[in-house]
C-alpha cells in the first residue's frame, strides 16, 4: 500500500479494487473525501450524515463506508503549509482507494497556480465529466415541463479549446504561428489576432464514447446522442460523431441501432424521430412501429445549435449526451437551469475506474460557515458515487427521500425564496429531515 505523509486511512476498512476489468466493493470501503472550502464545511457534513443514514437503512448495518480524510484547499495549506494545496498525500489516496468525493474548491489566486480542479483531472486523468440532469418535483423551473428532462452529459475532460494550447495577440509564439500557418499553410489569419489550438483525438473521444454506451447499457437508458459542431469543424468535432460511431459499431454491435439503420429498418418515414426511452413503445400490440428500436439503444447525432433548442423543446428525446467540452460545458449549465438551476447538480469526474465525485457549484464564501446553504448538489454526488459502487438501494433511499423532502416545501434558502408556503430550514437541518424521509 502506497505511503502517506500525513493521512493515514482508517483501520478498519478494506480498499476498492479492480478485479476483471471491473471494481470490487467490500462491504467496508475505504472511500477518501475532501471537505472543500468555503461552504464545503457546511454542505459535506449534511452529506455525509445522509449517505451514511441511507447505508445503514439500507443494508442495515452490513454495510458502511469507511471515511478517510484528505486535504486540498484552504485546509490541505493549514495542515501541509505554504502553497500546498493540492499534496502529493491527496492524489495518492484517490489512486490508491479508487473512488473519492470533494466540496468546492477555491482556485487561488496569482501566478503559477492553476485550477485545483483542472489539475485533479488532469493528473489523475479522469477524462469523463459525468452531468445527471434532471428534475425535482417541486423545484421552481423556468420550463413548463421541466420532467421531460432527464439527461446525463460526458463531456470529454482533457482536450478540445480547454487544452490550454493558446497564445496571446502579438506574442513571438502567435506570430509565429500566424507567419507558419500563413506561408507554409496557405491560410489568412490576421496577422493581429489571438491563436488558441483546438485537438480533438481519436484516442480522447473513444475512450469517452465507450463509457458513456457502457453507462447507457447498464443503466438501461434509451439512447446515445453525440452531440457536435461539425458542419462547420469537420476534422474536429465532425471527426468527434464520425469515431463516436465507428467506435458504437465496432464494440457494440449487438446492443445498438445507429439512427440511420433504424429509420431503414423499420421504414420510419423520413423525419419520424424515435422515441428513445426504453419501454416506450410497451403499450402498442400487434407489430413494430416505426421508429422502435427493440431493446437495443439508438445511437444519433445532434449539431450542437439544435440540441439548444430541443433541450427546451423536446427534452425527452434525450437520455446519454456525448460531447466535446466546450459544448459540454455549455449543456451542462443550460440543461441545469431549466430544472432549477445548479444549487441541485451533482457531477463526477471519471477516468477507466476512479471516479472523483464532486458538487458543480463553487464555495460561495459568503455563506461558508453559516449553515444555510443547500447541500442538494454534493448529496446528488454521493448517490451517483453510491451507484457507481453498485450501492443503489441506499442512492434509490436518497433519491426518494430528497424528493419527499422537496414535496413536503422544506427547503433551504435559495428555493425557498423561489417557492410559495415553504417552510425555511438549515443546511444541517435539510439534512435531519432527508434522514426522516427516508423509507
Ligand atoms: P459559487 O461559489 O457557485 O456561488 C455563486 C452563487 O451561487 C452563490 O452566491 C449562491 O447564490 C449560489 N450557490 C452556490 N452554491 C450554492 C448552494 N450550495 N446552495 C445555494 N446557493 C448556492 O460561484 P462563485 O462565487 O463564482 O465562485 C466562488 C469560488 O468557487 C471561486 O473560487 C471559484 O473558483 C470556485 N469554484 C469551484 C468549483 C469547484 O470546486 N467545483 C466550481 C465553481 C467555482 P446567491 O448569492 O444568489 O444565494
Amino acid at each position: 500500500m502506497t505511503k502517506f505523509e500525513r493521512v493515514s486511512p482508517p483501520e478498519n476498512g478494506t480498499p476498492i479494487t479492480i478485479e476483471n476489468d471491473r471494481l470490487k466493493v467490500p462491504d467496508d470501503p475505504i472511500i477518501p473525501f475532501i471537505r472543500g472550502d468555503g461552504i464545503g464545511i457546511d454542505i459535506w457534513p449534511a452529506t455525509k450524515r445522509v449517505l451514511d443514514a441511507a447505508v445503514e437503512k439500507a443494508y442495515q448495518g452490513r454495510r458502511r463506508i469507511s471515511w478517510m480524510k484528505i486535504y486540498a484547499g484552504d485546509e490541505a495549506v493549514e495542515k501541509y503549509g505554504e502553497g500546498q494545496y493540492l499534496p502529493e498525500d491527496t492524489l495518492n489516496a484517490i489512486k490508491e482507494f479508487i473512488v473519492a468525493i470533494k466540496g468546492p474548491l477555491t482556485t487561488p489566486v496569482g501566478g503559477g497556480h492553476r485550477s485545483l480542479n483542472v489539475t485533479l483531472r488532469q493528473v489523475l486523468n479522469l477524462y469523463a465529466c459525468v452531468r445527471p440532469v434532471r428534475w425535482f418535483k417541486g423545484v421552481p423551473s423556468p420550463a413548463v415541463h421541466p420532467e421531460r428532462m432527464d439527461i446525463i452529459i460526458f463531456r470529454e475532460n482533457t482536450e478540445d479549446v480547454y487544452a490550454g494550447i493558446e497564445w496571446q495577440q502579438g506574442s513571438e509564439e502567435a506570430n509565429r504561428m500566424i507567419e507558419f500557418i500563413n506561408k507554409e499553410l496557405g491560410k489568412n489569419i490576421r496577422l493581429d489576432s489571438g491563436i488558441g489550438i483546438k485537438p480533438i483525438s481519436i484516442t480522447g473521444t473513444k475512450q469517452l464514447a465507450r463509457k458513456a454506451i457502457k453507462y447507457a447499457i447498464a443503466e438501461g437508458r434509451g439512447s446515445v446522442t453525440f452531440m457536435h459542431k461539425g458542419n462547420i469543424m469537420k476534422y474536429t468535432e465532425g471527426a468527434f460523431k464520425d469515431w463516436g460511431y465507428q467506435l458504437a459499431v465496432d464494440e457494440f454491435r449487438d446492443q445498438i441501432i445507429t439512427e440511420a439503420e433504424l429509420w431503414d429498418e423499420t421504414r420510419a418515414e423520413d423525419g419520424v424521430t424515435p422515441i428513445t426511452k426504453p419501454g416506450a413503445f410497451a403499450h402498442l400490440r400487434g407489430g413494430r412501429p416505426a421508429g422502435d428500436p427493440g431493446d437495443r439503444i439508438i445511437v444519433k447525432d445532434r449539431i450542437a445549435d439544435s440540441m439548444f433548442q430541443q433541450i427546451q423543446t423536446r427534452a425527452n428525446e434525450y437520455d446519454v449526451v456525448c460531447t466535446p467540452n466546450l459544448n459540454g460545458d455549455y449543456i451542462s449549465d443550460a440543461a441545469a437551469a431549466q430544472v432549477g438551476g445548479l444549487g441541485m447538480a451533482p457531477g463526477a469526474n471519471i477516468g477507466d475506474f476512479i471516479g472523483l465525485f464532486e458538487a458543480t457549484h463553487g464555495t460561495a464564501p459568503k455563506y461558508a460557515g453559516q449553515d444555510k446553504v443547500n447541500p442538494g448538489s454534493l448529496m446528488l454526488s454521493g448517490v451517483m458515487m453510491l451507484n457507481y459502487i453498485e450501492w443503489r438501494e441506499a442512492g434509490r433511499m436518497i433519491e426518494k427521500a430528497i424528493e419527499r423532502t422537496i414535496e413536503a416545501k422544506t427547503v433551504t434558502y435559495d428555493l425557498h425564496r423561489q417557492m410559495e408556503g415553504a417552510t425555511k430550514v438549515s443546511c444541517s437541518g435539510y439534512a435531519e429531515e432527508i434522514v426522516k424521509n427516508m423509507a
